[in-house]
């Protein structure tokens, strides 16, 4: 159906956004919310205007990273409410990495051809600020090449206190060290009145968003992410949306956007009883992916799906959507895993390949900072 016809079949006011957005103009957040609850004949409208704003930035070209996670300890005392990774220290399966293993991770990823090694961890009270340097100085005397894209704002935080100096400070040090880059995790919904009920001892909104820009400043560039589908609302979503946009327009330090919808598997979860989770499908998921494609045109041009919470089969529907990054290989990743998500902790580059491929686009071997290395 050509862009016309569809537009015939839907409300005026549904049109003009879109029309707005397609003309590259950008559009609010109240528009945003309006498209958040679009459907039948208007979410494929939105549809195809995503697709068509992705299409204008990336052409039919779906990236992928080959790299590894590394979780070096999931003892952690904050008490997240939708955590199912953490354990108290005296539970029979709480580890700590030594740097040794740590190691022994980044020679196997080395071999395997990783570019990236994504390293992050619980909040340990065992540790000292030494150990994430080591982990640092580890990964780069192994191979210089290798990036490193680790520690969440919350570790930075918590590293900031074990240094005994100031979150700018902190940065520094790690950037000296060697770190590359941050994931912007630790995010979940940016909107206090949520946090206090799902993350009440993480940092908070204003702390998270001045951890990310002095990453930026300092020369780190960071993810941008968002947890979205347990106790929000859709103009919570929004609310997070427009704070990354308006990091990204000040520091254009965001290398991408990633949506990850909530897990909600384990039995965990009755910890949020009070505050009933609402069931989610993969319309939400797609009309997430759409909406930021529109939301951040001109601001963040990467979106990325994560096959690890949608499944592959959901995340290559996606590309379809506004996305243009399917993420990485991954190697071990432990957090979702624990979080009940049935789909596998590793995808092999040549099953990426194929996936990406078999939705219509070109599959590319990205950097993290998505710098192209190879076309398929
Ligand atoms: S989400 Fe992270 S900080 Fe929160 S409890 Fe789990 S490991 Fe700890």
């Amino acid at each position: 159906m050509i862009a016309s016809q569809i537009f015939n079949q839907i409300k005026t006011e549904t049109k003009k956004i879109l029309k707005k957005a397609l003309s590259n103009k950008e559009i609010s957040s109240e528009e945003a919310l309006k498209l958040l609850k679009v459907h039948g004949k208007e979410f494929f409208a939105l549809r195809y205007v995503a697709d068509q704003i992705c299409y204008e930035k990336k052409r039919d070209i779906v990236t992928f990273i080959i790299n590894r996670n590394i979780n070096f300890t999931n003892i952690c005392f904050q008490g997240c409410k939708f955590c199912s990774f953490s354990l108290p220290a005296n539970h029979e399966d709480a580890f700590l990495l030594s740097i040794e293993e740590i190691r022994k991770k980044v020679i196997e990823a080395k071999n395997f051809n990783c570019t990236e090694v994504c390293i992050q961890g619980g909040i340990n009270p065992q540790l000292k600020f030494d150990y994430y340097l080591e982990i640092i100085k580890a990964v780069k005397k192994i191979d210089p090449k290798i990036h490193i894209h680790a520690f969440s704002p919350q570790e930075v935080f918590y590293m900031s206190k074990l240094y005994g100096d100031t979150v700018e400070n902190t940065l520094k040090e790690l950037k000296k060290s060697g770190l590359d880059s941050i994931p912007g995790t630790a995010a979940e919904i940016l909107v206090d009145k949520v946090r206090k009920v799902i993350c009440p001892n993480k940092v908070s909104t204003s702390q998270w968003i001045d951890i990310i820009k002095l990453a930026h400043k300092t020369g780190i560039r960071t993810t941008s992410t968002i947890m979205y589908g347990h106790i929000e609302t859709l103009s919570d979503r929004i609310k997070h949306l427009e704070i990354l946009r308006e990091i990204q327009k000040k520091t254009n330090g965001f290398t991408e956007f990633v949506s990850l919808p909530f897990v909600k598997e384990k039995p965990i979860l009755s910890k949020l009883t009070d505050y009933p989770l609402k069931p989610s499908y993969g319309m939400e998921d797609l009309k997430l992916f759409c909406v930021a494609r529109l939301f951040f045109n001109n601001y963040i041009d990467n979106i990325q799906c994560s096959w690890v919470k949608l499944g592959p089969k959901l995340a290559q529907v996606s590309l379809n959507y506004g996305v243009n990054d399917f993420s990485g290989t991954l190697m071990e990743e432990n957090i979702s895993k624990s979080a009940g998500a049935e789909f596998g902790e590793y995808l092999p580059p040549d099953e990426i390949i194929e996936i990406i491929k078999a939705a219509g686009k070109r599959p590319a071997q990205r950097d993290t900072l998505y710098n192209i290395m190879r076309y398929y």
